[in-house]
């Protein structure tokens, strides 16, 4: 499936006059340019994004994209990117961060916000390793690599956060790569007009720190599923598919593209309004007795 591209923004109407600090070649360039064009391909308005990120390489992202943004803490982006659309759910709420900040600190918010079907798009870096820290393995660092904090090859079976997302409910999970921007753009585009949790986990090359998980060595392996006659809107075959790689086959092939996608499950933010009968930004919330309006 394809989203509906729009003429009325370019990406430079999300660019900021501060060139990313990211090293040469860094897969964090190829989210930034795919969530740059999906953003104006949907034409959605600078002043409605919200963009919250955690720590880690990726998670600077906000410092370089022309929306609202907030630079939280370790692990916790998902939890203030939840309070920021249950307050006010016409925003389009964007997380961005790493393997190591979502899928290690941070993962159960995860597990937690696809149950909830929180309306909000989680963009995951995922460069199967640390990179901010200087290159320590991560929870989805392959079995064998050798790392910082690995030096005779890892002994963990790693993070497959695509299976965990669909077990904990998600309604939509994707795999894109930040080494084909085209095709990362239009996954983003579809995660963004998606009603519910999205997932979007990106092979995103980290090329200072891990030298075995390169450009080269994705693209010898990844494939298209929407090439290969799948059908997101079947689970069990989406399930199939995200335990591919690295679960079954570690050395296998890799799908990448839409895994899963299902509109049928109404959103926490839906659920909150049915309770409140509006938005809590327009409700209130009582304080000690007072109203305090738009805040949350
Ligand atoms: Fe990117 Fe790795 Fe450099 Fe961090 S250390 S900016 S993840 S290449």
């Amino acid at each position: 499936m394809s989203v509906k591209i729009t003429l009325n923004k370019t990406p430079m109407d999300y660019a900021v006059n501060r060139p990313p600090i990211w090293c040469p070649g860094c897969g964090d360039y190829g989210i930034l340019e795919a969530l740059k064009r999906a953003l104006a391909g949907l034409g959605i308005p600078n002043e409605e994004v919200v963009v919250v990120s955690g720590i880690g390489c990726s998670s600077q992202l906000p410092h370089f994209l022309k929306t609202y943004g907030i630079h939280g803490i370790h692990g916790r982006a998902i939890p203030i990117a939840t309070g920021v659309k249950i307050a006010n759910p016409r925003l389009k709420v964007i997380v961005v961060g790493g393997d190591g900040d979502g899928y290690g600190i941070g993962l159960n918010h995860m597990i937690h916000a696809a149950r909830r079907n929180v309306g909000i798009t989680y963009i995951v870096s995922n460069n199967q390793v640390y990179g901010l820290t200087t290159g320590q393995m991560s929870p989805t660092t392959l079995r064998g690599v050798k790392t910082k904090t690995t030096p005779y090859g890892s002994i963990d079976e790693p993070v497959n956060p695509l299976a965990l997302a669909l077990a904990a409910g998600a309604t939509f999970v994707a795999r894109g790569f930040s080494g084909d921007v085209a095709h990362l753009t239009q996954i983003i585009a579809q995660a963004l007009s998606h009603r519910g949790f999205a997932l979007v986990d990106v092979l995103s090359p980290c090329v200072t720190f891990n030298k075995v998980n390169t450009y080269e060595w994705f693209r010898a392996r990844v494939y298209k599923l929407e090439e290969a006659g799948h059908d997101p809107s079947d689970y069990w075959q989406a399930y199939k598919k995200a335990v591919e790689w690295p679960s079954l086959d570690p050395n296998g092939r890799i799908p990448i593209g839409v895994f899963y996608k299902n509109e049928e499950k109404p959103t926490y933010e839906e659920e909150i309004i049915k309770i409140l009968g509006v938005p809590p930004i327009e409700a209130g919330v009582a304080v000690n007795g007072k109203a305090v309006y738009g805040i949350l």
